[in-house]
């Protein structure tokens, strides 16, 4: 019987993050101001604690990670590496499938992770206040956590289609002391407009951002959190890949393939990230970015700088988008409408270190449900994107002739989503899908964006 769990002490707990940017091999472009102005790190004090600012524009390959955020991922981890031995055995493979499980964690996803840190350097910074956006709920959830653990109060935009269909989520986020409301909402300037167009808007994790950066910006006693995307995010998440290097070599294995979800890219990172440095250095790993068919920014989307909001409020990022007035499709995996995508992330994929595949959603959820069944962890939604580019991948091997070992990041369970597997049993589960046309109206404002450094 293979072994199944792979689990680490607490002493094992990485003590660094590990900063990508030190190690890329060819240099990032810069993030721009909203008017395409080069982007200086003062302007963003105004909704960042200095800490993270200077993290977001590292250089540094090591970042010391502080005592007191230790002590709080000491309540989850390290987490475990399983064997997904009932899984191979379900798919009649001779793969061998190994993943990293972040579900551990209080609040059931890989988010803690970043939640804890960022409150932390906002409390060492006397800001009182924390404004922030959720799809899904699991990073509203986790920021309502990591705020209590600081005495900090949390105030948190929920995309609408969220907020009605994941009530649980909602109350998760009021236990732990937070405020809650549907996004968009009437509190802001770009709520408003938003509902002034769209009384019956089902929001979107741009609007939502938009508002919380506006709450944030307006009020002195108030800073802004983000779940994703952001460089200082994904580096928080490397604690994932770096338990996960370690735990390989106690199962004497090596991947051959990295897979994760991506939604705005921070669990898919934070597992790749310290793979993709082994990769850099020559060894041979192919690494795999898995988004939803119906918010495909990295498979449709196009390169270059766009807002991360709806409003338009947020710095010109470099990555791979729809447009930021893109309104995804209302699919189950909140956590992935996303219009945008990390620029590490789109970095990587448009530098050809990291493929990038999209999965529509009854596909993901008939290997949810299979891997639920043979590995008993239900998975979140999102994650069911990472277990179909996993399937993918054994479909391609024994194509082949091969056997590969695969690893991927289940970032969360599913235990809130029942209301999703529930439709997918009852058979009326649908994928649902927007118009070439709409795709083209949103990427047409793209032209109007600065170029891309050549
Ligand atoms: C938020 C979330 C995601 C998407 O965000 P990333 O930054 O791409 O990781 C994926 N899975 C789960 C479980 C989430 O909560």
């Amino acid at each position: 019987m293979p072994q199944h769990r792979y689990l680490l002490t607490e002493d094992k707990i990485p003590k660094r993050w590990y900063n990508i940017a030190a190690d890329l091999p060819t240099p990032m472009p810069p993030p721009l101001a909203p008017d395409g102005s080069p982007l200086q790190p003062e302007m963003m004090t105004a909704i960042f604690p200095m800490e993270l600012i200077l993290q977001e524009v590292s250089q540094e390959r090591w970042i010391t990670i502080p005592d007191p955020v230790r002590e709080i991922y000491a309540l989850w981890r390290p987490t475990p590496l399983h064997r997904a031995a009932g899984f191979e055995r379900a798919l009649g493979t001779d793969c061998k499938i190994f993943y990293k499980y972040e579900g551990v964690s209080p609040a059931g996803s890989h988010k803690p992770n970043t939640s804890v840190p960022q409150a932390y350097y906002n409390a060492q910074a006397g800001v009182r206040r924390l404004a922030t956006e959720t799809g899904a709920g699991q990073w509203g959830s986790s920021l309502a956590l990591a705020c209590e653990l600081f005495g900090l109060e949390c105030k948190v935009y929920m995309v609408r289609v969220s907020y009605d269909s994941k009530p649980y989520r909602r109350v998760m986020i009021e236990t732990w002391g937070g405020e809650c409301v549907a996004s968009p909402s009437r509190e802001t300037n770009a709520g408003r407009a938003i509902l002034a167009e769209h009384p019956d808007s089902t929001g979107s994790l741009g609007i939502a951002i938009s508002e919380a950066v506006e709450d944030a910006a307006t009020r002195e006693d108030t800073n802004y959190a983000l779940g994703s995307v952001l460089n200082h995010v994904l580096l928080h998440q490397t604690v994932v890949g770096q338990e996960a290097v370690e735990q390989m070599q106690m199962a004497g294995a090596q991947p051959d393939v990295v897979v994760g979800c991506v939604g705005g890219g921070s669990n898919f990172s934070g597992l790749a990230f310290p793979f993709l440095a082994q990769k850099f250095a020559g060894a041979d790993i192919r690494v795999v970015a898995a988004e939803p068919a119906s918010c495909p920014s990295l498979t449709r989307g196009v390169y270059g700088y766009d807002f991360g909001d709806t409003a338009g409020m947020t710095p010109l990022l470099p990555m791979h988008s729809l447009g930021h007035s893109f309104v995804p499709p209302s699919i189950h995996s909140g956590g992935l409408r996303y219009h945008g995508m990390a620029p590490l992330v789109s970095h990587l994929v448009h530098t050809g270190m990291v493929e990038a595949r999209a999965y529509r959603q009854l596909d993901c959820f008939e290997q949810a449900v299979a891997f639920g069944r043979a590995e008993g962890i239900i998975p979140a939604p999102e994650a069911s994107h990472a277990i179909r580019g996993v399937v993918d991948e054994v479909e391609r091997a024994r194509e082949e002739g091969v056997s590969k070992t695969i690893l991927f990041n289940l970032c969360g369970h599913g235990n809130f989503d029942m209301s999703a597997y529930q439709q997918y049993l009852s058979g009326e589960m649908i994928d649902s899908d927007f118009s070439q046309d709409e795709l083209d109206h949103a990427t047409a404002e793209l032209a109007q964006m600065p170029a891309l450094p050549a």
